[in-house]
């Protein structure tokens, strides 16, 4: 089965054959896609085995060649088209997208809007990142050399994808390998196939050239994707991190990791209170906390402790929590799954358990995987919503007693994906950001490195290998350099 074949009968939102429940003793055959605010069922999609994923990538490695010859403007043209697409689906790809992830729409509308800022900035920057360089010879020995060094895409990337952001997700990093002019290879979550699957259907719809398929499956689908492309570029879990990152070493493939978060936001006592209370509660509810760079704790001065626990307290609960339509109706959706309502639900009792107060929110509400957007103060680093990535609607605050104190706390954490710092002197802001062990800082305001993209994004720690982006090493990671001596007589 090719992508197109895929693409047709999952974004059909077919509906699955009552009663096909499998026997745990063999792989499944279908996955069956669930809107998890609702339970409907939205769709499915077949479970490739590891056959099928390594006949996918034999296919591309045959289109691959042609795609590189055609040169970063040849390949520009069919980017540009595919960002036209997005902008005439819009509509439907955030109807598709909220099916599977009950987020509200204003939030859906996000990823295609996204997807083409990122394909205006990779299709028209691509052509001069690739260019070969000449660095001058420093040595005597290489004087009479002319140096070059030339940029030769992996044949096939491999892109792994978590459920957060379905559209999105892909695109941030499938588009600069296609730039850099490699096949690519991508499996979606299995909790959120549909949008991958919309987006290779785009691919196909403008007439590219065939070197975009989409793997449907669980891990072992994605094992075999990791078994068989040439280099892996994977966003979700440490723990699944770590056995990619295992496999690839064994094939000698390389890797990179953009892993999980505990993300800290300091908040020194001369910042703007209502910004800093307005910026982290949008930081830590947007998407539910379902987001890698989501706030996941924040440290507080004293001197402005409650005026900010009051103000932020008033912030989240003013939220407006439930299901979209086309309408924009609410602020927090639903979390994916019963997993991580589950991971969300126990860091809260167990914080709860040890001491600590709700001041809001603190439960399970309404029909589907919804959990009440959740301000939690009394809480130390002995706790698990302190200690491990929740990624849900929580905000545990603690008081700090200065400075010193809150940078101590925010480095005490296994991650370092991304931190913030609120301050009324952007100055000072940059000197703490400096003392931060995280991939990225932001002063006076959350996520802003996200759309940067001549930033690197990626994680310290067990946030991460590697970044993604970051200019021309954005689209260079998916080449191999090549350097060539020529004489200069
Ligand atoms: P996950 O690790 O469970 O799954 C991610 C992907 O890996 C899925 O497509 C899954 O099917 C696949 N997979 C699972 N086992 C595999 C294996 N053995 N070999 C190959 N592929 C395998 O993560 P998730 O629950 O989907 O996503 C949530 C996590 O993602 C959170 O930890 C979050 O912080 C992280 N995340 C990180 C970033 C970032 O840029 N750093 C961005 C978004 C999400």
């Amino acid at each position: 089965e090719n992508s197109v074949t895929n693409t047709e009968s999952a974004a059909g939102i077919e509906q699955a054959p009552a009663g096909r429940a499998t026997s745990k003793a063999e792989a499944p055959a279908v996955i069956e896609v669930r809107n998890p605010g609702t339970g409907e069922l939205v769709g499915t999609v077949p479970a490739q085995s590891a056959d099928e994923v390594a006949a996918k990538i034999r296919e591309l490695r045959l289109y691959q060649p042609e795609w590189e010859a055609l040169g970063a403007d040849g390949r520009k043209e069919w980017l540009l088209k595919l960002q036209d697409w997005l902008i005439d689906n819009t509509e439907h790809l955030a109807d598709v997208l909220q099916s599977e992830t009950s987020k509200p729409r204003a939030d859906a509308l996000i990823d295609p809007s996204f997807g083409c800022d990122l394909i205006g900035y990779y299709a028209r920057r691509a052509g001069g990142f690739l260019t070969d360089d000449h660095p001058s010879p420093h040595s005597p020995l290489a004087r009479v050399k002319k140096l070059t060094v030339t940029y030769k895409p992996y044949p096939v990337v491999g892109v792994i994808t978590p459920w957060n952001f379905p559209l999105a997700m892909p695109i941030m990093d499938v588009i600069p390998a296609l730039a850099a002019g490699a096949a690519v290879i991508l499996k979606p979550s299995e909790v959120t196939p549909l949008s991958a699957l919309e987006l290779a259907r785009g691919w196909a719809e403008i007439g590219a050239p065939p070197v975009l398929a989409v793997a449907t499956g669980a891990g072992e689908t994605g094992a075999a994707v990791v078994g068989n492309a040439d280099y892996i570029q994977f966003t979700g879990s440490t723990a699944t991190g770590k056995k990619i990152a295992a496999a690839c070493v064994e094939r000698l493939v390389p890797y990179s990791l953009e892993l999980g978060g505990k993300d800290p936001a300091i908040v020194l006592a001369d910042a703007d209170i209502d910004r800093a209370a307005h910026g982290i509660a949008f930081g830590g509810m947007f998407n539910a906390g379902q987001v890698c760079i989501s706030v996941e704790r924040v440290y507080v001065e004293a001197p402005i402790y409650d005026e900010f626990v009051a103000k932020l307290t008033a912030n989240v609960r003013a939220l407006r929590q439930g299901i979209d339509g086309r309408e924009i109706a609410h602020d927090v959706g639903a979390l994916a799954n019963e997993n991580q309502v589950a991971i969300v639900q126990r860091h809260v009792e167990e914080a709860v358990a040890a001491g600590a107060k709700v001041l809001t929110g603190g439960k399970r509400t309404g029909q589907g995987t919804f959990f009440e957007p959740t301000v939690l103060v009394d809480v130390d680093h002995s706790m698990s919503c302190i200690s491990e990535e929740t990624f849900g609607p929580t905000l545990p605050v603690v008081k700090v007693a200065d400075e010193a104190e809150a940078v101590r706390l925010a480095n005490d954490s296994i991650y370092g994906l991304s931190a913030s710092v609120w301050t009324g002197d952007k100055e000072r802001g940059e000197r703490v950001a400096r003392q931060l062990t995280a991939g990225a800082v932001n002063i006076n305001d959350v996520f802003a490195n996200l759309f940067s993209y001549a930033l690197p994004m990626g994680g310290w720690g067990q946030s991460g290998v590697g970044a993604r982006w970051g200019g021309a090493n954005g689209v260079r990671k998916y080449c191999r350099a090549q350097a060539i001596t020529k004489p200069i007589l």
